[in-house]
C-alpha cells in the first residue's frame, strides 16, 4: 500500500468526502499511480485487473474534473458487459455523491432503449455503456459526443475477446480528437496495443508491477464466495479452524467496524484496527492480541502495516487485497518467528484473474479451501460444549446449583437427565449446538478459469474452437457461478453433466450470416451473450459457412427469446435464427415461427440457461417494446 492519502492526490473536495466517508482509507497502487496524471490531463494506458481499484484510479479523477453546468455527456465510459457498465455506473454514482445534479447514465444491450433514450434526453454527464448499445444511440443521434472530456476504455481485452474491437474503434473515431482518453487493460494483446497507439497517442503507462515473492511455512488456500454470504463463512471457518490469534483484512474503515461488530454479536471477541484510532488505542488493541487478552482483529492494511504478533496463527484475506505486495505482506503477519501459520483468501468470481495473479508472482499454488459443513461446525461445538460441561463441573464450585437442581427435581419429579437437556439447551442459544446454517455457494476456481482469462484473437474466418479448448468470456456477477450454468459441449459430442450432475442438451441452430458477412465466432458470441442476455458459456460450438453459420444452444430456449433472437443483427443482418435441420443451401428467408415449415424448438420457460426476459434488439428495426425498469443506478 501506499503511503500517500486521497487529499493529497489533488482530487475534488466533493469527490474527497464522498471517498472518505466510503471509508477508503489510502490510494491503491493503481489509485495512486493513475490519479495525477489524469488529473493532469494526460492520456493513460494502464494495465490493471478486477479488484486494484481501477475503477476509482479513472472515476475520481475525472469527476475532479467535471463541468457541473455542462449537461451534455462529457465521461464516457466503454465496458465489454453489461454487468461492468452497471457495476462502473453506481461506483461512479457513489463517488460523485456530493456533486450537485450529477446524473451518471448506464447503457447496455438487452435493456429497454426507451429508458435509456429518455435518460440521454435529460442529461447525463456520464454515461457508461457497452460498444453495441452506444453505436445505437449514435445511430438514432440520441447519443451526442461532441462534448466528451472523457473517455475510458474499462476491460480493453475483453471487449476484443468478445467482438467488441471494431464498434469500439468507431466510438473512438466520433470522439472529439482532443479529448482525454484513458485505457485499462489486464493483459496487453497487439490489438489492444495498436488502439492505444493510434488513440491514446504518447500516452502516460501505468502497470502494477508483480515482484515474485516467496512465502513459507505459511499454508495457504482460498474460498470462492459470494460477497453477502462471507460473513456466513467466516463464521464457519472459526467455529471449526482451531486458532490462536487472528487477523482479518478488509478494505474499508467501515468493514472493519462492521465485521468486528457482527463477530461480536456472534461470540467472537474481536476488535477494529483502521488509521481512524489513535495511536494508543492501536497499541491498546495490539497488546490485548499479544497478551491473548483478544483473539481476533479486524483490520485494513494501513493499520496492520509492520504489525509483528508472534501467537497470529491466521490470516483471513475477507476482501482480496490490491496486488501481490499486499497479499505478501498481509499474509507475512502469520508464520512469525518460525512458527506454521494459516491463510485464507475470500475471491469472488470476478476476482479470480487476482488469486491467479498473486500465485504467479507467489509461484505457489493457492489450494481451494473446504468450508466447514454444517455436521464439522455443529460437532465442533459439541465437542467443545462437552469440554466446556466436563472442565466446570472439576473446577467450579457448584454446591449451591447442586442443591438448587437437585430442589427442582424434587420438586416437579423431573429426571435429573431432562433437567440438564434444558440447561444445556438454555446454555447453547447464543451458539447453538445444532445450528441451522444457511447454504453456502463456494463454487471452485476451476482449471479452466486459469485459461478463462487469457486473451485470444481468432483469424475471424475461423471456427469457434470447441468449448473445452476455448476460452471464455469471463463473467462479472456472482450469478454466473450457480452450478446450473456450467459450460456444455454440444450435443454431438455425447451428453455431459453441469457440477449438479444435471445432464444439458445442446441443439444446433442455424443463423442466417456467415463468412461472405464477415462475420466471426466472436460477433456471434458478443450479440447472442450480451443483446440476448445468454450466458457464453452456454453458447457452443460455431461452425460459419459462406452464407450462414450454426451454433449450439441450450434446449429449452423461451419462445420469446427465440423471436427476440430472430432480429437480432450481426454485421447488419437479422440473424433469422431456425433448428439447423441440416438443409444447406436451401432458401431461408421465412421465420421459422408460425406456421414455418421448419423445425420447431422445444420451448421452455425456466432453463437455467436462459435469463428468461425477452430484450429489445440492436439495429433500427426494433419493434417498439413496453419500457421496463432501468437500473437505479442511472438517477440521483
Ligand atoms: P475495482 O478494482 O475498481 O473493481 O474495485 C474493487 C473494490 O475495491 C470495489 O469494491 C471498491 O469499492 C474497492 N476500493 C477501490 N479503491 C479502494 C480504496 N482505496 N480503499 C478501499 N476500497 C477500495
Amino acid at each position: 500500500m501506499s503511503s500517500v492519502d486521497f487529499a493529497s492526490l489533488g482530487i475534488s473536495a466533493p469527490v474527497l468526502k464522498a471517498v472518505q466517508q466510503l471509508g477508503y482509507e489510502q490510494p491503491s497502487p493503481v489509485q495512486e499511480a493513475s490519479i495525477p496524471i489524469l488529473l493532469e490531463g494526460k492520456n493513460l494506458l494502464g494495465t490493471a485487473q478486477t479488484g486494484t481499484g481501477k475503477t476509482a484510479a479513472f472515476a475520481l479523477p475525472f469527476l475532479s474534473m467535471l463541468d457541473e453546468k455542462q449537461k451534455s455527456p462529457q465521461i464516457l465510459v466503454l465496458t465489454p458487459t453489461r454487468e461492468l457498465a452497471i457495476q462502473v455506473a453506481e461506483a461512479f454514482q457513489s463517488y460523485a455523491k456530493h456533486i450537485k445534479g450529477f446524473h451518471v447514465l448506464p447503457i447496455y444491450g438487452g435493456a429497454d432503449i426507451g429508458g435509456q433514450l429518455r435518460g440521454l434526453k435529460r442529461g447525463a454527464q456520464v454515461v457508461v455503456g457497452t460498444p453495441g448499445r452506444m453505436l445505437d444511440h449514435l445511430r438514432r443521434r440520441s447519443l451526442d459526443l461532441s462534448h466528451i472530456k472523457g473517455l475510458i476504455l474499462d476491460e480493453a481485452d475483453e471487449m476484443l475477446r468478445m467482438g467488441f474491437i471494431d464498434d469500439v474503434e468507431t466510438i473512438l473515431a466520433k470522439t472529439p480528437p482532443d479529448c482525454q482518453r484513458a485505457l485499462f487493460s489486464a493483459t496487453m494483446p497487439p490489438a489492444i496495443k495498436r488502439v492505444a497507439d493510434k488513440y491514446l497517442g504518447d500516452a502516460e503507462v501505468v502497470s502494477i508491477q508483480n515482484k515474485t515473492k516467496t512465502v513459507e511455512r505459511i499454508a495457504q488456500s482460498h474460498l470462492m464466495v459470494k460477497g453477502h454470504q462471507k460473513m456466513d463463512a467466516l463464521t464457519r471457518i472459526l467455529d471449526v479452524e482451531q486458532f490462536d490469534g487472528m487477523i482479518i483484512f478488509v478494505r474499508t474503515k467501515s468493514s472493519t467496524l462492521e465485521i468486528a461488530e457482527k463477530l461480536e454479536a456472534r461470540g467472537f471477541s474481536s476488535a477494529a484496527l483502521n488509521g481512524d484510532l489513535t495511536q494508543t488505542l492501536r497499541e491498546r488493541t495490539i497488546n490485548r492480541l499479544k497478551k491473548g487478552q483478544l483473539d481476533i482483529v479486524v483490520a485494513t492494511d494501513v493499520a496492520a502495516r509492520g504489525l509483528d504478533v508472534e501467537r497470529i496463527s491466521h490470516v483471513i484475506n475477507y476482501d482480496v487485497p490490491y496486488d501481490n505486495e499486499s497479499y505478501v505482506h498481509r499474509i507475512g503477519r502469520t508464520g512469525r518467528a518460525g512458527r506454521e501459520g494459516k491463510a485464507i483468501m475470500f475471491v469472488t468470481q470476478k476476482e479470480i484473474r487476482m488469486l491467479r495473479s498473486i500465485e504467479k508472482s507467489t509461484r505457489q499454488p493457492i489450494s481451494s479451501f473446504n468450508l466447514p459443513s454444517n455436521e464439522e461446525v455443529s460437532g465442533q461445538r459439541i465437542a467443545l460444549f462437552k469440554e466446556q460441561l466436563v472442565g466446570m463441573c472439576k473446577s467450579t464450585k457448584l454446591d449451591k446449583f447442586h442443591s438448587l437442581v437437585k430442589e427442582v427435581a424434587a420438586e416437579n419429579e423431573i429426571d435429573m437427565v431432562l433437567l440438564a437437556a434444558a440447561l444445556a439447551f438454555e446454555a447453547q442459544k447464543e451458539r447453538p449446538l445444532f445450528p441451522k446454517m444457511v447454504a453456502i455457494d463456494t463454487p471452485r476456481a476451476s482449471a479452466s478459469d486459469r485459461n478463462e482469462r487469457k486473451p485470444r484473437e481468432r483469424n475471424d474466418r475461423n471456427e469457434r474452437p470447441d468449448r473445452n479448448e476455448r476460452s471464455e468470456r469471463p463473467d462479472r456477477s456472482d450469478r454466473s457461478q450457480r452450478p446450473d450454468r456450467a459450460p456444455k459441449p454440444p450435443r454431438d459430442k455425447g451428453p455431459t453433466t453441469d457440477e449438479e450432475g444435471n445432464e444439458v442438451t445442446m441443439i444446433t441452430y442455424r443463423i442466417e450470416v456467415g463468412r461472405n458477412d464477415d462475420v466471426s465466432p466472436k460477433n456471434i458470441v458478443g450479440a447472442i451473450a450480451n443483446e440476448a442476455e445468454i450466458d457464453a458459456q452456454f453458447i457452443g460450438h460455431i461452425k460459419l459457412h459462406d452464407d450462414y453459420s450454426t451454433v449450439d444452444l441450450p434446449e429449452g430456449m423461451p419462445k420469446e427469446l427465440f423471436d427476440h433472437l430472430y432480429k437480432v443483427r450481426v454485421c447488419q443482418k437479422p440473424l433469422k435464427i431456425s433448428i439447423d435441420n441440416g438443409t444447406a443451401g436451401e432458401q431461408r428467408d421465412a421465420k421459422p415461427y408460425g406456421g414455418g415449415k421448419r423445425d420447431k424448438p422445444s420451448f421452455s420457460k425456466d432453463k437455467p440457461a436462459f435469463k428468461g426476459k425477452p430484450k429489445a434488439h440492436r439495429g433500427a428495426d426494433s419493434a417498439p417494446r413496453k419500457p421496463s425498469k432501468r437500473p437505479t443506478t442511472d438517477r440521483k
